[in-house]
Order: structure tokens, then sequence, then C-alpha cells
């Protein structure tokens, strides 16, 4: 018996050990992805309604690993936010999205976005030079400044509303936007709203899902989507998977919507491609 509890020490040594190689190669994988040029930049279109126009563009940042192939953040966003590589990944995703978006806008302004949104962490808006990156960005690729939106959580920005506030007036001295990213999931304390300085709210999808069959949780959307009006707000609702979901979002006046239904994130290319492929009638 004794014997039997020290393999199965051993066992569980040996996956701790596994465990803590494995974490070590991600984190050595990753921190090299982005000079390696592993990192990919997907976007999703954001439609206006209720004529179905693709208007902008959410850029979301995939990896190519060389070992697992192509990633979602989901998997490797974590280990970025813990290890600080974040940062790096942010930064390049801002370069990257101005540029793409910028090109696609010279090349054939009929059919590209007229605003790339670009999600910003907590590191990243910490950073003291993050205005100066946003600057950067612009300026290097020629984007006009009012076709760039910093995504921020709710979560972020309640931290310290003071440096938040802050910060936002830096950046939207610069002439971008910012949108509160995932509206309604984090603190939500309405007031923060009359305080911190934002253009645009993007009502989190769970508030989208299931919105036909759910009477309150229609009431809610359509009082979110008045609220955002009365304030002079862009409203976007994500994650809009049916078209039960768009067709009520357009009789609340909802002006703006993402979501599988309308478009997956994809390489600019393709969705430019598909975007000016000839219309079938
Ligand atoms: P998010 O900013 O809320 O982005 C929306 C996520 O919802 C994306 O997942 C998108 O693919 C997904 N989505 C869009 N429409 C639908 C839909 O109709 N149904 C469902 N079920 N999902 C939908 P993705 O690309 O996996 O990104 C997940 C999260 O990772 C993002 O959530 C964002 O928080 C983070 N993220 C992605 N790219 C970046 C980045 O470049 N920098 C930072 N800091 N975070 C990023
Ligand atoms: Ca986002
Ligand atoms: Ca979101
Ligand atoms: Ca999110």
């Amino acid at each position: 018996a004794k014997d039997q509890g020290k393999n199965r020490w051993l066992l569980f040594e040996d996956r701790m050990h596994e465990q803590l190689l494995d974490r070590l190669d991600q984190e050595c994988r990753l921190s090299q992805a982005v000079h390696r040029g592993e990192l990919r930049l997907h976007l999703q279109p954001v439609f206006s309604l209720p004529d179905n126009r693709m208007v902008g563009a959410e850029a979301l940042v995939r990896w190519e690993d060389p070992v697992q192939g192509l990633r979602q953040p989901g998997s490797f966003i974590p280990l970025a936010e813990e290890t600080g590589m974040i940062v790096e990944i942010d930064r390049w995703m801002l370069l990257e999205a101005c540029r793409v978006v910028k090109q696609w806008q010279d090349d054939d302004p009929e059919t590209a976005p007229a605003w790339v949104s670009v999600n910003l962490s907590a590191a990243h808006l910490d950073e003291p030079d993050v205005t100066d990156q946003v600057a950067y960005a612009l300026t290097a690729t020629g984007l006009a400044p009012n076709c760039l939106v910093l995504e921020l959580t709710e979560t972020v920005l309640m931290r310290d509303l003071a440096v938040s506030t802050a910060r936002l007036e830096e950046l939207r001295q610069l002439g971008v936007k910012i949108a509160i990213d995932d509206f309604g999931t984090g603190y939500s304390s309405l007031g923060y709203l009359r305080d911190i300085p934002v253009d645009e709210l993007k009502i989190d999808r769970s508030f989208i899902t299931g919105l036909a069959a759910n009477g309150r949780q229609r009431e809610l959307v359509n009082a979110v989507i008045q609220l955002g009006h009365t304030l002079g707000l862009r409203v976007v609702a994500e994650g809009v998977e049916e078209s039960s979901e768009l067709n009520l979002l357009s009789v609340m006046d909802c002006r703006y919507a993402q979501g599988y239904h309308l478009g997956f994130p994809e390489p600019a290319d393709d969705l430019h491609a598909r975007l000016s492929a000839p219309v079938l009638h």
C-alpha cells in the first residue's frame, strides 16, 4: 500500500511537470509569435440597419500556431494577459488594422468599411505612451482618426474612473472614437456613462441571444438602445445569430449589428472579395 501511494504521487508529479513544461512551451512560442509573423488579423463586419450594408468592421486576432494550427483568442489571450504579452499583440493589431483598412479604403472605397474597431486590453490602456502609439498608427498608415474605434470593456474602464477618463480624453483628442465593449456585463453602474467620454455602446451578445423568446429581455435591450441614442451614442448589437433577432433590433431602432447571421470574422482579403463579387439575382 505504501508503494502504491508513492506511485500515485509520482504520477501526480509527472502530470504537474508535464503541465508546467507545456505552459512554458506555449509561453515561449507565444512570445515569438509576433516577430515570427504568426499573428493574423481577421475582420468581422458591422452592418447598418435596416438597410443591411457593411459600414464598419471589428479587428479580431488569430494565432497561426506552427504546432496547433489557427487558434482563436480564447485559447491564448488569457496567457498573453497573464504574461503581459498582450501589449505587444494589441500594438501589432492596432497597426495592422489601420494599415489593412486604409489600404482597402484607397483601393476600393465603394466596399471598404468606414471604420475599424480594435480591442484594447487593460495592460495596453495602462501603457503611459498608449496615446502616442495610437497617434503613430494613424500617421504611419494614413488612416483618418475618425475611422478608428477603440473598444474597452466596462471592467477595464471602471478600475479607476479618474485615470480612465483622463486617458480617454487624451485619446479622443486625436479624433478617434471610444466604444464600451460587452455593455451590460460589467459593473454597469449607469453613473459612469455620465462621466466617461465614449462614442459607442456595444450591447453584449448575452442580451441579444434569445431576444425573440423573452419579453423582459426585449424591454431591457430596447431601453439600452434608447438610452444610448439619448446620450448621442452609436449603439451596436453584438452576437446576432438569427434573423428574428435582427428584425426585432430593427424595429427597436437599433442602427448597427454584428454577428454570425451577418458575417463571420475572416481575413480582410476574403471579406473584400465576397463584398465585391457580383451579386447573383
Ligand atoms: P469581443 O471583443 O467581445 O469580440 C466578439 C467575439 O464574439 C469574437 O470572438 C467573435 O468572433 C464572436 N462573435 C461574433 N459574432 C458572434 C455570434 O453571432 N455568435 C457568437 N457565439 N460569437 C460571435 P473571438 O474572435 O473568439 O474573440 C474573443 C475575445 O477575445 C474578444 O471578445 C476580445 O475580448 C478578445 N480579443 C480578440 N482579439 C483581440 C485583440 O486583438 N486584442 C485584445 N486585447 N483582445 C482581443
Ligand atoms: Ca470587442
Ligand atoms: Ca464584445
Ligand atoms: Ca468579450
